[in-house]
């Protein structure tokens, strides 16, 4: 029993505690604890974690078992039921979602698609917040979504919303596969989307596409259909233009494979992508239309928000009288700002709307109180872990002198080589939304202003995206708060300490989880609660965790040095024990370093 897990399917409803995972995955509770801990997450037995949290815990480790969810949950945003296409159906336009490891040219990609100026050379510097767009090939319209950040990305599945058809992996040629390659691999395979790579920058001299190939297929399992596989791979240039045209006729091609469909007679339906206060429109809202066709006037209810459209737009910020599936669209109307990844669907009027929401509002709170740890914390911790590497920062000052002052200043933070320090923007003046916007793309980018001012539009903004704007008129503190938030960058240590050992002297009673045993302490003490390994001959034979300590059959505290004890130890799997076997007690602690 539980030698043998491989192809073994657990299905787990959306939330679990820590011990019940353990137990379904026949793990010791310590290692998955330990895992978490690995990935900065301090958790105990009893603490929930949501679905995604365990699935990629079992990615991490490596188990050989396919979890699945069960359906039809209890919670009311997760089980979002699909939509039943009533009769054929139309064709609707792919949903694609463009995503890759940072300056790989996601941006540049998209503005070359959709043929425009990067926002930022466009209005002066006024950016519209729109983060869907739609672009025409052969007649064909195809939906772009720009995913501000893998996280968001991971709150939309969160709330059971895969919207994505297609993910373009944009991969640059010179660069090759990074760790948020990666992760848009596995996000694309869990949203069940298509996949097709985009080997970008093949302008440049340094590209090699062949490289990018070898990783993807041979790291990754993604096989370029050249070499016998059945990944789409377009080399192209956001700088030259080169590949495009192929790119969108590929995503066309194998959105074909998937007939995509929506129901066009049925009260519109989909979901929030974006949402924002802007003063003087109120709530601003980004929604991309699944089924059904929305109109103004019409009262929506998107979780726990409601309103009745007064204004819609589409990408291009042109007045709208009708969106159908695929559209993307931006409105306002609705009394407050919906979560991001909401679904949002019609109701007849005020009356009804309110009644949705006070329910949703109820659910919310249930679904707050029962999950502790959610894949997008854990995700949070594991890019901050990957992309250690860099702290970006935005800086604004008010005059050139003390710009390049702070600037110069920065750079000078010593940090052993392990964090580096990149200036991604700077310039004169207060912050501005651009620097949000670029801000906003990384959760390691902090905007800091010397002697500048954040204006209100700007800081609703920002507080929106979670963008850190820190403001200073102090140059040490400022330099101070940086060389603190690149020791925070530092990977964690997980730090184990050993307590003390044993020799096992007679083995009592062997349990599928729980071996007792009694021995005597050769070093340092043993207490319950205390972690530990089992070695023979000097190998690891098993993990345990010490349940009961006794000593002359009374339960003991702690047992010391040169004295026998009998012990109750926690195991994932049966562990036959051995007189004459070393227990190595230990305890574990994450430990954030300092520079
Ligand atoms: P993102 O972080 O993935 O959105 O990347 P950006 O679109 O902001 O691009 C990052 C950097 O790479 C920018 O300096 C772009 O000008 C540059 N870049 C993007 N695409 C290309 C390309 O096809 N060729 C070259 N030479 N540079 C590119």
């Amino acid at each position: 029993m539980g030698q043998n897990m491989a192809e073994k399917k657990v299905i787990i409803s959306d939330s679990i505690t820590v011990g019940e995972l353990a137990d379904t995955l026949q793990l010791s509770v310590t290692s998955l604890i330990g895992e978490l801990f690995k990935n900065g997450i301090v958790a105990t037995i009893n603490q929930r974690i949501d679905f995604e949290t365990a699935t990629i815990i079992v990615e991490e480790l490596g188990i050989d078992v396919d979890l699945q969810q069960r359906s039809g949950g209890s919670d009311s945003t997760q089980a979002r039921p699909k939509h039943q296409i009533v009769g054929e159906g139309v064709e609707r336009p792919p949903i694609v979602a463009v995503m890759g490891h940072v300056d790989h040219g996601k941006t540049s990609l998209l503005d070359a698609i959709l043929n425009k100026k990067t926002v930022d050379q466009e209005a002066g510097g006024i950016t519209q917040h729109i983060s869907a767009y739609q672009a025409e090939r052969n007649g064909r319209s195809i939906t772009l979504l720009d995913t501000p950040g893998h996280e968001a990305f991971a709150a939309l599945r969160q709330h059971g919303a895969v919207l994505t058809d297609v993910v373009i992996i944009v991969v640059a040629a010179d660069d090759g596969v990074k760790p948020q390659t990666v992760e848009a691999i596995r996000f694309a395979r869990n949203a069940n989307a298509r996949i097709i790579v985009a080997i970008n920058k093949m302008d440049k001299e340094t590209a090699n596409p062949q490289l990018v190939k070898t990783q993807l297929a041979s790291e990754h399992g993604l096989n370029p259909e050249e070499w016998g596989g059945d990944t789409v791979m377009v080399e192209v240039s956001a700088k030259s233009g080169q590949g495009l045209d192929k790119l969108m006729d590929m995503v066309l091609l194998v959105a074909d494979m998937e007939e995509l469909r929506a129901d066009e007679k049925t009260p519109a339906e989909g979901l929030v992508i974006e949402a924002h206060m802007e003063t003087g429109r109120g709530a601003v809202v980004g929604l991309l239309v699944e089924h059904g066709k929305l109109t103004p006037g019409s009262y929506i209810v998107a979780g726990s928000v409601y309103g009745k459209v007064r204004t819609m737009q589409n990408f291009k910020g042109e007045p709208l009288k009708v969106a159908g599936p695929s559209t993307p669209v931006t409105v306002t109307g609705f009394k407050d700002v919906p979560q991001f990844g909401e679904a949002f669907y019609l109701v007849k009027n005020e009356r009804q709307a309110r009644q949705k929401t006070a329910q949703a509002k109820i659910d919310a709170e249930r679904q707050a109180a029962s999950t502790n740890i959610t894949g997008a914390d854990l995700l949070k911790m594991m890019n901050q872990k990957h992309d250690a590497k860099d702290f970006n920062v935005i800086v604004r000052a008010d005059v050139q002198g003390s710009l390049t002052s702070v600037i110069d200043s920065l750079k000078l933070i010593e940090t052993g080589g392990e964090v580096t320090l990149r200036v991604i923007s700077s310039g004169i003046g207060n912050i501005s939304e651009n620097d949000i916007r670029l801000a906003a793309s990384d959760a390691n980018t902090v905007i800091y202003g010397f002697n500048v001012d954040l204006p209100p539009a700007v800081k609703r903004l920002g507080a929106r995206d979670k963008v850190q704007v820190r403001l200073y008129t102090i140059i040490y503190e400022l330099l101070d708060d940086a060389r603190h938030s690149m020791e925070a960058l530092l990977a964690p240590e997980v730090v184990e300490t050993k307590l003390g050992s044993l020799t096992i002297k007679g083995v009592f009673r062997t349990m599928r989880d729980e071996v007792i045993a009694g021995g005597e302490v050769t070093n340092g003490k043993v207490a319950a609660g205390m972690q530990a390994r089992v070695l023979r001959k000097g190998q690891e034979i098993a993990e345990v965790e010490v349940i009961r300590v006794q000593r002359q059959q009374q339960e003991a505290k702690e047992v010391f040095e040169g004295e026998m004890c009998g012990l109750s130890l926690r195991t994932n799997k049966k562990v036959l024990l051995e007189e004459g076997d070393t227990v190595e007690f230990f305890s574990r602690e994450v430990v954030q370093r300092t520079l």
